[in-house]
């Protein structure tokens, strides 16, 4: 087995399970085993990292090895997501076909190890014009973003930036963002048998959907970016009632408002709110809770050096490159806020990523390790514009 197979095999063997908001609880949950395996892989080889906690068992762990004057972050999620109705033992690595199985295989611990592979052999082979790396192994992307965002607030910076998630070794240079909050109607609670006494918070939710599908289809399917598709609005959830023998109370439903480049999330919501204020004939007024997921969309990086770099290693090691953007969200947009110029990039399809059978072509994360060591030598030797003059 190889280096970067072997260490992939660990930490699939290691439950990260995000718990989602959902009440999960066990040995497999939260990020505290993954944790612990990261601070002493790194310690292990000889590689500084401090370990940044962000909420009780969630830690970040983040690694430095000193080089040239460039800065390279690496970033990679320890989280997934849960293993419910997988078909397979979530935890225990196989090897088939030349597939691993596992959760986490493919989302996103194949990228993980790509990367913490080649930061080692840059260690060991240690090149005179090694560029300084960072590696960011951050919890909860798969929910709430808060890992990264952490980061970022206690000052993590870099010249650009790899996120690592299954693009099928294309390089992601945008994507769309997310808002998620809940709308709720609230009524008035009889017996049944009364219904004509109570207020029903479902009927009164049965008239505010149709106003969101309209939404939808009026105002976010023509909202269009050439590289992403159009904006959208889909309603994920629906809960209200108590009984059947009860006219229910409270009604509520959970919103998944995907941004394009450009959109505000806040700013979002409030479009909803006016449109159902403006379009609708409501004779109640819908509460809007606070957002619980938000993440804006990737942009396209202004400064081009991380895709240039990144070409030429996928050039070099793949004999091509692809540049394309999706519709799913990462990290990445987290650090293209924060000013770092960052690209998406890894081994396996999103396909497989949250499967029942979760898996990753052994052959991809090889490649992958080639290409991100490829692009470390190629991001130290870059010239500044100092060093040009
Ligand atoms: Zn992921």
């Amino acid at each position: 087995m190889s280096e970067v197979i072997d260490l992939l095999a660990q930490l699939v063997s290691i439950g990260s399970v995000n718990p989602m908001g959902r009440d999960l609880s066990g040995p497999d949950v939260l990020e505290t085993g993954m944790g612990n395996f990261l601070e002493q892989w790194f310690r292990e080889n000889d590689i500084p990292c401090e370990r940044q906690s962000v909420e009780p068992a969630r830690d970040n762990i983040i690694a430095r090895l000193e080089g040239g004057s460039r800065t390279v972050l690496l970033e990679a999620h320890q989280d997934v997501v849960p293993v419910d109705n997988m078909t397979i033992d979530p935890w225990k690595p196989t090897i088939q076909e030349g597939r691993m199985y596992g959760r986490g295989s493919c989302d996103t611990k194949a990228g993980m190890a790509a990367m913490m592979t080649a930061m080692r052999r840059l260690k060991i082979e240690s090149p005179s014009d090694a560029p300084t790396v960072i590696m960011a192994c951050v919890v909860d992307e798969e929910h709430q973003f808060t890992g990264i965002s952490a980061a970022c607030r206690t000052g993590l910076q870099a010249d650009m930036a790899i996120v690592a998630e299954p693009t099928e070794m294309k390089i992601v240079v945008a994507h769309k963002g997310v808002v998620r909050w809940n709308i709720v109607t609230e009524g008035l609670s009889t017996h049944s048998a009364r219904r004509d006494e109570g207020v029903s918070a479902i009927v009164r939710m049965a008239e505010v959907i149709p106003l969101l599908e309209r939404y939808h289809a009026e105002v976010l399917r023509p909202r269009t970016d050439p590289m992403l598709g159009n904006a959208t609005l889909s309603i994920g959830r629906i809960q209200g009632g108590t009984s059947v023998n009860t006219v229910p109370n409270r009604c509520e439903i959970e919103l998944d408002r995907r941004l394009l480049p450009g959109e505000e999330p806040i700013e979002a919501i409030e479009e909803v709110r006016t449109w159902l204020r403006e379009q609708g004939d409501l004779e109640f007024e819908p509460t809007f809770e606070p957002p619980r997921v938000i993440s804006r969309a990737l942009r396209p990086p202004e400064d081009q050096a991380v895709v240039e770099l990144l070409s030429e290693s996928c050039d070099a090691v793949l004999g091509q490159h692809t540049i394309e953007g999706v519709a799913y969200c990462t990290d990445a947009s987290v650090l293209d806020h924060a000013g770092i110029p960052s690209v998406v990039f890894g081994a396996g399809n999103i396909q497989q990523a949250h499967s029942a059978d979760e898996w990753i072509e052994i052959d991809q994360v090889e490649k992958a390790t080639e290409v991100f060591y490829d692009f470390l030598l190629r991001a130290g030797r870059v010239r500044t514009p100092e060093s040009i003059r």
